[in-house]
């Protein structure tokens, strides 16, 4: 049977790897609509490698580039914001939605609104949006299925089982790059992107080595599984083998394994509930030989305490964490601010100042997300 695709972010790190899985099975899929911010030459290729019916660049100034590089073909080159929705809204049998930040959240919202499923990498939308998301998958019967990797797992362990029988949901954290690093305000960007296990985007790269990603995770699995923010806690465990626990009420704890290959979860979304084949490296636990686990150090890495303390207070505190974290990262990939500055950064905007209304449509979403990466470039420029 063929199904139909969307990849939002194809040209990322998540849209390749769903590509190359869908290359796999070419004949398993249609590929309706792929976008990318600006890169227009790639996002072209694969258009026409995967027989796209649409191709959009968020960046209007980019589309000339694409439509010079999709001259000959059928495809359809669009740009801008209404044109990344209106993608994101053509019926598909699953949306991938996998551009990175905030700026995934209208198109994804796009997407839930056609009451489809979506496989949801970019989790900044769903931190920022929060219930405004949740409420819209309810209300159009949307399917999210989630294709982080530690949320992947709980999915996988919650199934067939009842929420109200859980008792813990474990986080697992590699730790990133960082964690035994002597001076966190000496650390270049090209340290903190180089990611011990996983190959991913800079920001998120970014964010594994802060361990604001985890952060960002536990407001993420929070809305994902509703059994309780004081019943989800984070373990880091270096080696990323258990890619996240779930522990029931019986003591029994279900863990999901596997290697630290994005295409495990990917897969799982593709397939799901069924399950397809990978090409990745089967698991050799003997190989790894230990599987270690510790508690997080929030004195040296503050992001989950203040990732919590946001999910705790609700609201619009998870959404202006997100957008001054975003702007701390940019600034740091910049060489702007120091790497030591970006939890700082993030918790200033967070305290001082009043808290926007807890938003209660994508508009209001939006509108907390713009002021506060005003707010923080304004620090930023202040310091
Ligand atoms: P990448 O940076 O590799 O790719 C991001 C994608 O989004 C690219 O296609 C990029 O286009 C597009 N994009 C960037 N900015 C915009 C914008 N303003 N408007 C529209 N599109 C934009 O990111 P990743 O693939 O690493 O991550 C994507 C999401 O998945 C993130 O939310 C991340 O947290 C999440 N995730 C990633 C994992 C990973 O292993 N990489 C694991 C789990 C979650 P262009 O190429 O033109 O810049």
């Amino acid at each position: 049977m063929t199904r139909s695709i969307s990849i939002l972010g194809a040209t990322g790190s998540v849209g390749g790897s769903t590509l190359d899985l869908i290359r796999r099975n070419p004949d398993g899929w249609r590929v309706v609509a792929l976008t990318a911010n600006c890169n227009a030459a790639e996002l072209a290729r694969l258009a026409r490698e995967f027989g796209a019916e649409v191709a959009v660049v968020a960046d209007e100034s980019c589309l000339a580039d694409l439509r010079a590089a999709l001259e000959g073909s059928d495809i359809v080159a669009a740009a801008g914001r209404a044109a990344l929705c209106e993608a994101a809204a053509r019926p598909a049998d699953l949306t991938v939605a996998a551009i990175v930040g905030c700026a995934g959240l209208a198109p994804t919202m796009a997407a839930i609104e056609q009451g489809g499923t979506i496989a949801l990498a970019n989790k900044e939308a769903l931190v920022s949006a929060g219930e405004v998301m949740t409420a819209a998958v309810t209300r159009h019967g949307a399917t999210l299925l989630p294709v982080d990797s530690e949320h992947n797992a709980i999915f996988q362990c919650l199934e067939g089982e009842r929420i109200e029988d859980v008792r813990w949901i474990t986080l697992t954290a590699s730790g990133g790059p960082l964690r035994e690093a002597k001076d966190l305000s000496a650390v270049t960007p090209e340290q903190a992107i180089a990611h011990p296990n996983w190959d991913m985007g800079a920001k998120i790269s970014v964010d594994s080595a802060t361990m604001f990603n985890k952060g960002l995770e536990l407001i993420e699995a929070h809305h994902l599984f509703p059994v309780g923010l004081d019943r989800i806690r984070i373990v880091v465990h270096p080696q990323s083998v258990i890619h996240s626990m779930v522990e029931y009420r019986d003591g029994s704890t279900l863990a999901q394994l596997g290697p630290s290959d994005m295409r495990v979860p990917i897969a799982s979304c593709l397939a799901w509930p069924e399950r397809i084949d990978t090409p990745c490296k089967p698991l050799d636990l003997a190989a790894i030989g230990e599987l270690t686990f510790f508690a997080p150090d929030e004195k040296r890495f503050p992001a989950t305490r203040l990732a919590r303390e946001a999910a705790q207070a609700g609201g619009a505190a998870p959404a202006v964490l997100n957008a001054a974290n975003e702007v701390a990262v940019a600034a740091f990939l910049n060489r702007q601010i120091p790497f030591s500055r970006i939890p700082l950064l993030v918790e200033d905007v967070l305290m001082h100042g009043n808290l926007p209304d807890a938003p209660r449509s994508l508009d209001e979403v939006l509108m907390v997300d713009e002021s506060s990466r005003r707010r923080a470039t304004e620090m930023l420029e202040l310091a």
